[in-house]
């Protein structure tokens, strides 16, 4: 099969962790006999200096003409202070013009990294593996907003197509990691829009079994159960300040990769740290986030389970070997740069 992908490296470490996805697609390509035809276009800082705006129209288009997208990082210390534009508007143009409304953030331990996690082992058991499916398109960040002389206000509206469409999502990946209950994190105790999320919950998901949880109660248990947890959907700011969390008890940054997705089979996916420009052009980012954004890809837009899982396979043997870049690096490990930590994964493809 032959799929189209837009790639987006974007600005800082974007390029060169984007340079490791695709040596690992194409390695993937050759040895499951698939063809990845790449088309590199701009967005973000680079695509300021090119052409004045942070997401020029040809991008969008070109992207919407794609299968999928693969996004690098965009954003740095250069672009800052411009008056009215920032890179970082890439991103919200490209989720909007490519209407992806779901975004689904993996938290997952390699038993390798167990020490690079801040939790006590015995609170890890068997690792870690829970799904955030997070609501990306509404709520809050999009709601109507306003200052006074003395007050301000911002305001979290959902429609039941929304929270319907987002529930679907959360109920499909729920299924098909075999999740025995999808959770569903709200503030229903206070919120008018967190008690139409229950109902519509209620009346939306047929299988698994449905979990409420507050939110507050769901940050405790991230830390004190995290194994309780399998799939979780939730709101758009719930669901950004959960994954943070969720993604810290993973050890580093530089491991997690995300997907966003809308109706069908189209996705965007994005490791989900930014261009770091303090080891940017230093050979000494961790890929391993953007090549498993890839692997997202291949399972969530193509369907290609096994070439997904040889991917996570390559890369759950590299660690196993002891190979760290700088940010999961401990002792007795072997220190790699980007390149060779590429490499590796890439032979065992
Ligand atoms: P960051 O994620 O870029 O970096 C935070 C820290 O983590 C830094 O110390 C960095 O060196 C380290 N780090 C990040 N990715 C790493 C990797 N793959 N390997 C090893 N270490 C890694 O966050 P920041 O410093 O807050 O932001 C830098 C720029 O990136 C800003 O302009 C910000 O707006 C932008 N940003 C972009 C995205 C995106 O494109 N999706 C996301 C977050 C931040």
């Amino acid at each position: 099969m032959k799929y189209n992908i837009s790639v987006i490296c974007g600005d800082g470490i974007g390029p060169e962790c984007m340079a490791s996805a695709v040596r690992i697609l194409e390695k993937t390509g050759e040895r499951f006999s698939h063809s990845f035809d790449f088309e590199y276009l701009d967005a973000g800082g680079i695509a300021i200096d090119k052409y004045g705006k942070p997401l020029p129209e040809e991008t969008l288009r070109k992207a919407k003409c794609a299968d999928s997208v693969l996004l690098g990082a965009v954003g740095g210390p250069k672009w800052e202070g411009i008056p009215g534009i920032r890179p970082e508007q890439a991103l919200l143009g490209l989720r909007k013009g490519l209407n992806l409304y779901a975004n689904l953030r993996p938290a997952f331990l390699f038993e390798s990294l167990k020490d690079a996690s801040p939790l006590k082992p015995e609170k890890l058991p068997n690792g870690l593996d829970i799904m955030i499916v997070r609501e990306l398109c509404g709520g809050i960040y999009f709601g109507e907003s306003g200052t006074g002389e003395d007050f301000a206000y911002d305001t979290e509206k959902y429609s039941v197509f929304e929270i319907e469409r987002i529930l679907k999502t959360g109920e499909k990946i729920a299924k098909s990691r075999g999740a025995k209950k999808l959770t569903v994190v709200d503030k229903a105790n206070v919120l008018e829009s967190s008690r139409l999320w229950r109902k519509v919950a209620k009346e939306t998901v047929k299988d698994p079994e449905l979990e409420f949880l507050y939110v507050d109660n769901a940050a405790m248990q991230l830390i004190m159960n995290p194994t309780s947890f399998n799939t979780i959907v939730t709101s758009n700011m719930f669901g950004d300040i959960l994954s943070d969390e969720a993604s810290q008890l993973t050890g580093s940054i530089g491991m997690l990769p995300s997907a966003s997705l809308g109706d069908g089979n189209f996705g965007m996916y994005e490791p989900v740290h930014g261009s770091a420009p303090d080891i940017a052009g230093m050979n000494k980012a961790n890929p391993i986030a953007s090549i498993l954004s890839a692997a997202m890809m291949l399972q969530y837009s193509f369907e290609l389970f096994e070439e997904s899982r040889s991917i996570f396979d390559a890369v759950e043997k590299t660690l196993e070997d002891g190979f760290a870049t700088a940010d999961i690096m401990t002792e007795g490990k072997t220190l790699c740069t980007t390149d060779e930590m590429t490499e590796k994964i890439r032979e065992y493809i």
